[in-house]
């Protein structure tokens, strides 16, 4: 048994059953143990692929939308730039090299950019990655410095642990991870003191009985945090990642070798996600900030240009290198793909314009 198993069955004996949210938080986030904690999970060769690693165009445009964010807000003259879970650092790169031309935008971050990130390993790539750059890390986005905040997400948001609640006849009932003699195993009950209750984060009434919804504490924390953030200090926050609007379902999920698998068989061992609420985010960020309608991330890079940034990119290509720089590009807008699937949200101080690409 690996010793990741062996640590959350030892809790379950003393504590009885886990939330679900506690699961994922030990399979993620264990300081040893954790999915988060070493190797590198993103790429060919890892478990799954994200849309800055199938094009450059990605981080491109929306690092230049942040750019004309930055500039509607008058250009400040010290900002903090953020990541949050950057990967291998790639749409940084990507977001870096294509503001470069944007005047006073890089003097303003000053050569700097803060990273949320967990993993060494990750942390050790980025640093490569951002070479000739200052990378600061932190661990939470409470530790960002005062200043205007422009911050970028990609598949960050997923990663972060959800309770999940099913609707009974008798009311909710919250699901738990128990142990069993060969494994680990789901199993409901009379939701845990202190989870969250699934009502106001559905905002729907009328959820039939047999029904799942997720809910996200540390996803609606994150938000409102980065809408406090930009509603005192100025900034913009794109955010993009799997999920919709107001979910019910479920959709915990385990991934491993771009396969899916089961979220209980191996804590440690595979990337575990849940779709995330846009509006549950939306109105986590909006208590303090103004958020923008969501957009699915197809629509929103056609409204950023992909497909003439796209035709510059394909000039001279041989036709390998062309056959699979169409592939990107359909990858990452077609709504079979991850154009439909992926949406995006962006949240900026009150009052001021949305960015390129979003709107109300
Ligand atoms: N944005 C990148 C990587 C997405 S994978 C891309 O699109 O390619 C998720 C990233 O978030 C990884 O870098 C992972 O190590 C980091 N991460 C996940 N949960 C985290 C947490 N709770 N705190 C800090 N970083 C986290």
């Amino acid at each position: 048994m690996q010793p990741l198993e062996r640590h959350i069955r030892n809790r379950i004996r003393q504590e009885g059953p886990l939330t679900v949210a506690s699961y994922m938080a030990e399979a993620l986030m264990h300081p040893q143990y954790g999915y988060y904690r070493s190797g590198n999970p993103i790429g060919a060769k890892g478990d799954f692929i994200t849309s800055p690693e199938v094009s450059q165009v990605f981080g491109e445009l929306l690092g230049l939308s942040l750019a004309v964010c930055w500039m509607d807000q008058g250009c400040p003259d010290k900002i903090c730039l953020i990541e949050a879970g950057p990967g291998r650092g790639t749409l940084l790169t990507d977001l870096v090299r294509a503001t470069r031309g944007v005047a006073g935008f890089h003097q303003a971050f000053e050569r700097r950019i803060h990273l949320i990130e967990a993993n060494p390993d990750l942390r050790r790539q980025q640093a490569k990655q951002l070479s000739g750059r200052e990378p600061v890390w932190i661990d939470n986005i409470r530790e960002a410095p005062e200043l205007p905040l422009f911050l970028v997400a990609n598949e960050f948001l997923d990663c972060l642990p959800v309770h999940v609640f099913k609707r009974t006849d008798g009311g909710w009932q919250e699901r738990f991870v128990t142990a069993h003699r060969s494994g680990l195993t789901f199993t409901h009950g009379k939701p845990a003191p202190g989870s969250p209750t699934p009502e106001p984060d559905t905002g729907i009434d009328d959820i039939p009985p047999g029904s799942t919804v997720e809910v996200s504490p540390s996803m609606q924390e994150f938000a409102e945090t980065v809408g406090y953030h930009i509603s005192r200090n100025g900034g913009g926050a794109i955010l993009v990642d799997y999920g919709d609007w107001g979910l019910v379902g479920s959709s915990l999920q385990a991934v491993r070798n771009h396969r899916k698998s089961d979220p209980l068989a191996d804590p440690g061992g595979t990337d575990l996600t849940a779709h995330v609420d846009f509006r549950a985010l939306a109105r986590s960020a909006g208590r303090h900030a103004q958020v923008s309608g969501m957009v699915p991330q197809g629509i929103l890079l056609e409204r950023l240009g992909i497909t003439a940034r796209a035709r510059i990119l394909a000039r001279g290509l041989a036709s390998d290198a062309f056959q699979s720089h169409m592939a990107a590009h359909r990858r990452l807008v077609h709504p079979d793909a991850m154009g439909a699937l992926f949406k995006a949200i962006c949240i900026v101080p009150k009052g001021a314009p949305f960015p390129p690409g979003f709107s109300e």
